[in-house]
């Protein structure tokens, strides 16, 4: 029998939303169903970071490479970084059945949407302003300066949030997930059983 295809979706959230977090439990909780696309980023790698798990770590220079062999899906400018995600793996993920994810920002999602008009685009919120500068403070991995420019880039990117299929509020994290789930879940027997 053939491989029935994964479904792509894309979760955004503003930077300290907490979607990593979500992303993470998802994929511990239901691991046959999802794949999580890793991006390749100029930015430089937090402590515990590991090349090729979170991120692939480029410099300038190979990104702009891969950007040139026409390698990335998308790719965004995001706060003096380049972010890209990589086309090869969500290829062979969604032809293995699984359901891809983004992790991605608004600009990048918009442009995968475009491209692939079924793509689910989920954003995660978190209850309040406060609640979000807390959680990047409460982080401890970026200095002020940068927690400036997040929050900064917050502010611009709530102007799109209306372009997303889904807002979901990240205030609890298993009922979060469960959300998440079954957005995906809806769309793919949506999409396979035209
Ligand atoms: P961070 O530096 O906090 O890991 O990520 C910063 C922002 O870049 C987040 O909003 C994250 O979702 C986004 N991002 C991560 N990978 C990609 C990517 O491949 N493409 C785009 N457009 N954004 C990405």
């Amino acid at each position: 029998m053939r491989q029935e295809r994964g479904i792509l979706s894309v979760v955004s959230g503003f930077s300290g939303s907490g979607k990593g977090t979500v992303m993470k439990r998802l994929l511990e909780k239901y691991p046959e169903n999802y794949a999580l696309s890793i991006s390749a980023t100029t930015r430089n790698p937090r402590p515990g970071e590991v090349d090729g798990r979170e991120y692939f770590f480029k410099t300038k220079e190979q990104f702009e490479k891969m950007i040139a062999e026409q390698e990335l899906i998308e790719y965004a400018n995001y706060v003096g970084n380049y972010y890209g995600t990589p086309r090869a793996y969500v290829e062979e993920q969604l032809s293995l059945g699984k359901n891809v994810i983004l992790e991605i920002e608004i600009q990048g999602a918009l442009k995968v949407k475009e491209r692939f008009p079924e793509t689910e685009l989920i954003f995660l919120t978190p209850p309040s302003a406060t609640e979000l500068k807390e959680r990047l403070v409460g982080r401890g991995t970026e200095t002020m300066e940068v927690i400036e420019g997040r929050m900064k880039r917050a502010v611009e990117e709530a102007e799109y949030i209306d372009r997303y299929d889904h807002l979901i509020i990240n205030d609890e994290l298993e009922r979060c997930v469960e959300e998440v789930h079954r957005v995906i879940q809806c769309a793919r027997s949506r999409i396979c059983s035209r």
